[in-house]
């Protein structure tokens, strides 16, 4: 497995293993990587000749307060997970080759990514558009894979590709859960004691509406009551927004369908005691099971 950081050597690699007919399977990642992730490079194998993951941890697609200095960075472990699961070539990128000083051109798609996270995370989008853009670049991809459990980036990147016709298929791979429903992220290392247990809210949100769905609710506002509800009951949670939208448009709902997307963020705290960190998580899943 080669592990290379030079932007230069990484294409003259990628774009070999292209003209030699080969076609490319891409995973990527910000790294502290879990079973979700595996998921996806399990795909990446599949689907290509060759498989290539990055690991970088873009700091464009963060806010001034948001979580940049303290995400987890697990680069041995990480290279062990890729390792396992063969991939060829890890793309190991640093601040200074993807955004050397002079950098200033910068990726953004449209009405996708104002609302919901793009509401709450201001250019997070333009940051995430931007790195997509230069690790398909670098990769050489002719598929990559990116998980549902981010599904208005999975739908912002789909935007993006089809409007720049990159020669890319973008490919959708089902959200992995911890045993108890929750959502793996590598954000879940921040959570610790009764925030672990509490987290738990943005999943109990998700199924109390698939169920309400199920035994025939049919009233968006009940719904929506309902799934709050699973929110409110847990002290150390705070609703950011819990929408039911058009899993292509995102735009919000008026009659809920099966394929209707239910999009959830909270911010959960670990309480009281020596970790009482706050963590930002988000959740989806189709009302109709
Ligand atoms: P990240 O490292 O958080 O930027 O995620 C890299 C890729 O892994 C993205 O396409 C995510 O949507 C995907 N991913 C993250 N968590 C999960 C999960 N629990 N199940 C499936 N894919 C995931």
């Amino acid at each position: 497995m080669l592990i290379l950081s030079d932007p230069a050597e990484i294409q003259r690699t990628t774009s070999g293993w292209r003209s030699s007919g080969a076609s490319i399977g891409f995973v990527p990642t910000m790294g502290a990587l879990h079973a979700g992730h595996g998921s996806l490079l399990a795909k990446a194998r599949a689907l290509g000749d060759r498989c290539v993951a990055s690991i970088y941890v873009n700091p464009l697609q963060f806010g001034a307060n948001e979580d940049l200095s303290r995400y987890p960075r697990t680069p041995e472990a990480d290279i062990e997970l890729c390792r396992q699961h063969g991939v060829d070539l890890v793309m190991l990128l640093q601040d200074a080759s993807m955004y050397p000083p002079g950098f200033s051109t910068g990726v953004r798609v449209g009405a996708l990514t104002e609302r919901l996270e793009g509401a709450h995370r201001p250019g997070h989008f333009d940051g995430v558009a931007t790195v997509v853009t230069k690790l398909l670049l670098l990769s050489q991809a002719t598929a990559a894979c990116f998980g549902e459990k981010d599904f208005q980036q999975l739908a912002v990147v789909k935007r993006m590709v089809r409007d720049l016709n990159i020669p890319c298929d973008i490919v959708a791979c089902p959200t992995m859960r911890e045993p108890d429903g929750l959502a793996m992220s590598s954000r879940n290392r921040y959570l610790a004691g009764d925030g672990r247990q509490q987290a738990l809210c943005l999943y109990d949100a998700i199924t109390r509406m698939q169920s309400a769905y199920v035994y025939g609710e049919r009233d968006l506002a009940a719904l929506l009551r309902r799934g709050r509800e699973a929110i409110e009951v847990r002290p150390l949670a705070t609703l950011e927004y819990l929408e039911l939208v058009d899993p292509l448009s995102l735009e919000s709902v008026l009659e809920p369908q099966p394929e209707s997307r239910i999009l959830v963020a909270c911010k959960v705290r670990n309480g009281d005691g020596a970790d009482d960190r706050i963590t930002r998580l988000i959740d989806n899943a189709a009302l109709g099971v």
